[in-house]
């Protein structure tokens, strides 16, 4: 399997541990905010060998370990059918954690990767039904909640964009969700590429706005968490 992005040593993208996050090519779906366009439409970029991840993450851990976890994300991680075995090299040569972090339209996948005890944890994003409609994946993702909350760990998350999260829609987006044990609520920002040009107009939430809904589901999750 081959990667397409690489950020060797990230402090932030799996709790309370040290990773090395990897970058898949190509989604099956095309959010407008997506942060990662070149990712998702196939840009010309450099490859990446599996096989210089896993020797990365060996040399490292030689004699002390400094990488506690990978994380891989994309594009779409759950896209690529060769998912599968990478995640059991990692385990089988390196022996650190394993998060994903998908849109959950693969839940195939996602229940294999537990039942073999390949990942450690899941991150999955909450679309909104905007998003949903247009591809024909909105049965694969509803299966995938439940999947998810049979991993050892997880969460979701959901991106709170103006026009596709509103008043009118977020019970329906939210509700799949109820009695999970984490909910990320997170804020949208315009300062970076994204999939359409257009959504660099668009202003994201108040933080007020955030903490009202909050406030509205903190009943729903164990936990719902606002990250700025
Ligand atoms: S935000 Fe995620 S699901 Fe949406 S297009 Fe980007 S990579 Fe795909």
């Amino acid at each position: 399997m081959n990667f397409y992005g690489w950020n060797k040593l990230s402090f932030l993208d799996y709790p309370k541990k040290v990773s090395t996050l990897v970058f898949t090519k190509g989604c099956n779906l095309r959010c407008p905010w997506c942060h990662n366009p070149s990712l998702v439409k196939y840009s010309l970029m450099k490859k990446i060998s599996e096989k210089s991840i896993i020797d990365f993450i060996k040399e490292k851990n030689k004699n002390q370990r400094w990488i506690d976890a990978i994380v891989i994300c994309g594009g779409e991680p759950t896209i690529h059918k060769e998912l599968l075995s990478f995640l059991i090299k990692i385990k089988e040569h390196t022996g650190v954690l394993i998060k994903i972090d998908t849109n959950g339209t693969n839940p195939h996948l996602l229940k294999t990767a537990i039942r073999l005890g390949i990942v450690d944890y899941i991150a999955m994003d909450v679309k909104s039904d905007l998003i949903l409609r247009q591809s024909k994946l909105h049965e694969e993702y509803l299966k995938s909640i439940d999947i998810v909350k049979t991993a050892n760990d997880y969460e979701f998350r959901l991106t709170c964009v103006p026009g596709f999260v509103n008043e009118e829609n977020i019970d329906m987006i939210m509700k799949p969700f109820y009695g999970s044990k984490i909910l990320y609520l997170q804020q949208f920002h315009n300062d970076s590429k994204m999939i359409d040009k257009i959504m660099k107009e668009v202003e994201p939430f108040q933080l007020e706005q955030l903490i009202k809904w909050q406030k509205k589901f903190n009943k729903c999750f164990n936990k719902i968490v606002i990250r700025e």
